[in-house]
């Protein structure tokens, strides 16, 4: 049975949260899904770095980075990292087209556009939506690079590409390198390699990622999640 903080988290939902539609949804990989939505509220410009909160009936609201805006249309992506069975990680799941969702925001999180010309990225599979809004905000060629610690670092770096690539389909000019320089994974011999672009370190010995998210560095103003 939902307990009363979610049944309260629902009703505020019903009256708070703007209510969008899934227009697409399919797996990127085993571990992430990619999720596009559409609202009459996405037709106003949000900045790159921005959150949305997504409702889960029956359990609160879980955190995700929104990209690829498409302000015509009103719509967005998600990246949704299928880290267990946790709520949030069902959601990404078992969404589908059609299906309906409450959400608030989009609304700042993350203050990409007051950071330096230079900026290192670190973070680990939550961050990489982060990481293609900062590249979309910027361009392919802003001195960026990109150091994820990841579990899975062959899946990642193909997910990383895959966000690439379809930016470059769609037109989006401003895409860039993501994951352009592979680091040898720490399981293997060697230390991580770093590249300008990007690196993907996987964790040692780990059977579930160690950091929930990591925070961008270095920025120039404090930011809230
Ligand atoms: C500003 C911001 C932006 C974010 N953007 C994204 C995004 O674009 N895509 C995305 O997938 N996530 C993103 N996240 C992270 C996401 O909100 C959390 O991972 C969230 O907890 C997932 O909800 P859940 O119900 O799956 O797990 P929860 O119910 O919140 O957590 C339950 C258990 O799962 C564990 N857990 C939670 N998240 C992870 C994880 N990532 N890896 C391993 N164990 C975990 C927790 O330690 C806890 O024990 C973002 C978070 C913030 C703060």
């Amino acid at each position: 049975m939902a307990s009363v903080k979610a049944m309260l988290g629902d009703a505020v939902a019903k009256l708070f949260f703007h209510e969008w539609t899934i227009t697409a949804a399919r797996e990127v990989s085993p571990h992430f899904r990619r999720i596009e939505l559409t609202g009459e509220n996405l037709r106003e410009a949000h900045g790159a770095g921005d959150k949305v909160q997504v409702m889960i009936p029956g359990t609160g609201p879980r955190t995700y980075t929104p990209f690829a805006p498409d302000p015509g249309r009103g719509a967005v992506s998600l990246l949704v990292y299928l880290h267990g069975e946790e709520p949030g990680a069902q959601w990404g799941r078992a969404a589908a087209a059609g299906e309906r969702v409450r959400v608030f925001g989009p609304r700042g999180s993350l203050p990409f556009s007051t950071l330096a010309p230079a900026v290192v990225l670190f973070g680990d599979e939550t961050s990489f939506a982060a990481a293609r809004a900062l590249r979309e905000l910027r361009g392919p060629e802003a001195p960026l690079a990109f150091v994820f610690e990841v579990t899975h670092a062959d899946e990642a770096e193909a997910v990383l590409a895959e966000l690439e690539r379809r930016a470059a389909d769609a037109g989006a000019a401003r895409a860039g390198p993501l994951a352009g320089g592979r680091a040898r994974a720490a399981d293997r011999a060697g230390p991580p390699r770093r590249r300008r672009s990007g690196a993907v370190r996987a964790r040692q010995n780990r059977s579930r990622p160690c950091a929930r998210r990591s925070r961008p560095a270095p920025r120039r103003t404090p930011g809230k999640r």
